[in-house]
C-alpha cells in the first residue's frame, strides 16, 4: 500500500493532490540547498575590473552536470558562464512574456 503524500510515492508514479504537494515541497528544498550552496561559493564583486559588466569572480561550477541550460542552474546550482546565461534567458524570456500579457490584458 502507498502512502500518499509523499516524494516517493509521486516518484513512484502517483500524481494525487497530496503526492505532488510532497513533490513541491522536496524541490523547493531542494532549490533552497543548492542555492545556499553556489552563493557560498560565489563572491560577489560590486567593481568591475574586466570591464565585462560580469560579477562573480568565484564561481559554483558543477563538473558533471549539462551546461548551458536554465534546469543545471535552478536545479543543480551552477553557476558557470553557461547556465548563468541560460538561466538569465529565460528569466528575461518569461519577464517580456509577462509584460506582453501585461499590454494585452490593458
Ligand atoms: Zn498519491
Ligand atoms: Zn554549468
Amino acid at each position: 500500500m502507498r502512502t500518499h503524500g509523499a516524494y516517493g510515492t509521486y516518484t513512484a508514479g502517483c500524481r494525487c493532490d497530496p503526492c505532488k504537494a510532497a513533490k513541491c515541497a522536496y524541490q523547493r528544498e531542494r532549490r533552497r540547498v543548492v542555492r545556499a550552496r553556489a552563493n557560498r561559493h560565489t563572491d560577489l564583486l560590486l567593481g568591475d575590473p574586466g570591464g565585462t559588466g560580469r560579477i562573480g569572480s568565484r564561481r559554483h561550477v558543477i563538473g558533471t552536470a549539462a551546461h548551458g541550460q536554465p534546469a543545471t542552474y535552478i536545479e543543480q546550482g551552477c553557476r558557470c558562464w553557461p547556465c548563468t546565461d541560460a538561466y538569465s534567458g529565460k528569466r528575461a524570456t518569461e519577464k517580456s512574456r509577462q509584460s506582453a500579457r501585461a499590454r494585452a490584458v490593458a
